[in-house]
């Protein structure tokens, strides 16, 4: 086989790779426009697309403002408002642009899930999949997350992060989840709690989007498949988000209290929204308008409905499922000794229901895990 660099091949270019390729030219090598060196340029990228390697387009970089909790500004902050969301339950929470929304562990290891809407438009929500792909799996302090398309713009900055352990990988949990793989008809679960805060702002159980997970160690196994690790947020670690643009912000505690990730127990939270002050208010708003350099730049000529604001129903009464207070708290009574397993009861261990999958598709024999004799 000869040597790459021996082939010739013909490559033709329509007009919008043209443009492209000469404004990627023009932003990212501008040194090889000195003289005549364009095509010198074009020759190099065209080696780096035909090599099979990708295009050197650097992520987007964002200045990353000092930790808040070594400001000395944060003195001036000023509680707007403050709600502890108990095991089972959501809030959705109004945050106007120019202010902050803390989420706190009061307990630790407890995954908090997490939407978010414009607040004047509802269509216009968390893109997780838009932040994943810009910021990595974990997104941290220094990061924006980003808004769904066709506005596709920063809607929070990541300011705040102790934690350091946020997931963009699983989706929530939902009934169907434990129905039909658990075999539990009733449990508490990340969509269903959803879907009952944000009912107070007229948004139905369609409206829930992919959640980003906040205090949920993830991470990706030796065949590139994601798992969960146990939770190892403490008491007091927070996250801090700052609004961009005016939003409704709806943090839950999710309900999984079969995993380790919330340490096999459901903990409340507590969900504080903050006026920032002096020098740090004047350098988060330097940040907004950073943000709307990214504005998305037109939206292909099609009239958006305009009736999408989000506002509170003044009549809305809380109804989560299964939030019964006995079935989420520690019952002392129920507690009963639990024998150490033995081989005997490893080998008497159920296997997974297979799935019934449609197309001919099959699952993977499910491992039985077994001890030496
Ligand atoms: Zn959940």
């Amino acid at each position: 086989m000869p040597e790459l660099s021996s082939i010739e091949i013909d490559v033709s270019f329509n007009n919008q790779q043209i443009a492209f390729i000469d404004t990627f030219v023009k932003k990212n090598h501008a040194h090889f426009l000195e003289g005549d060196g364009c095509p010198e340029a074009w020759q190099a990228l065209l080696a780096h697309a035909l090599t099979g390697d990708v295009l050197p387009i650097s992520a987007p970089t964002f200045r990353d403002p000092k930790p808040t909790e070594t400001s000395s500004d944060d003195a001036v902050r000023t509680l707007v408002a403050e709600h502890v969301i108990q095991p089972g339950h959501g809030k959705a929470i109004e945050v106007p642009v120019g202010h902050i929304l803390r989420i706190e562990q009061l307990v630790g290891a407890q995954c908090v899930d997490f939407n978010c809407f414009n607040l004047h438009d509802y269509k216009e929500r968390l893109h997780v999949g838009r932040t994943r792909s810009i910021h990595g799996f974990h997104p941290t302090r220094g990061h924006f997350l980003w808004s769904s398309v066709p506005r596709e713009r920063p809607m929070l900055y990541f300011l705040t992060d102790t934690a350091n352990c946020h997931d963009t990988l699983y989706p929530y949990c939902s009934a169907g989840l434990y129905r039909n793989f658990f075999g539990i008809e009733k449990h508490t679960n990340c969509h269903e709690i959803q879907a009952e805060a944000q009912r107070e702002y007229g948004l139905t159980p369609d409206d829930v989007h992919e959640s980003f997970n906040l205090f949920m160690p993830t991470d990706i196994d030796t065949n590139g498949n994601p798992y969960i690790k146990r939770g190892t947020a403490v008491a007091g670690d927070h996250v801090e988000f700052y609004a961009l643009f005016d939003v409704l912000a709806v943090p839950n505690v999710c309900g999984d209290d079969l995993a380790h990730y919330n340490n096999f127990s459901l903990k409340p939270v507590k969900a504080s929204v903050l006026a920032p002050g002096g020098a740090e208010a004047a350098h988060l708003r330097s940040l907004e308008g950073e943000a709307r350099t990214y504005s998305s730049p037109h939206l292909v000529g099609q009239p958006l409905k305009s009736d999408r604001a989000l506002s509170k129903d003044p009549d809305y009464q809380p109804g989560f499922p299964h939030a019964h207070h006995g079935d989420l708290h520690p019952q002392p009574d129920a507690v009963r000794p639990i024998p150490a397993p033995t081989a005997g009861h490893l080998r008497q261990r159920p296997q997974c229901r297979p799935a019934v999958l449609p197309h001919g598709l099959d699952l993977p024999a499910p491992v039985l895990v077994t001890t030496p004799p």
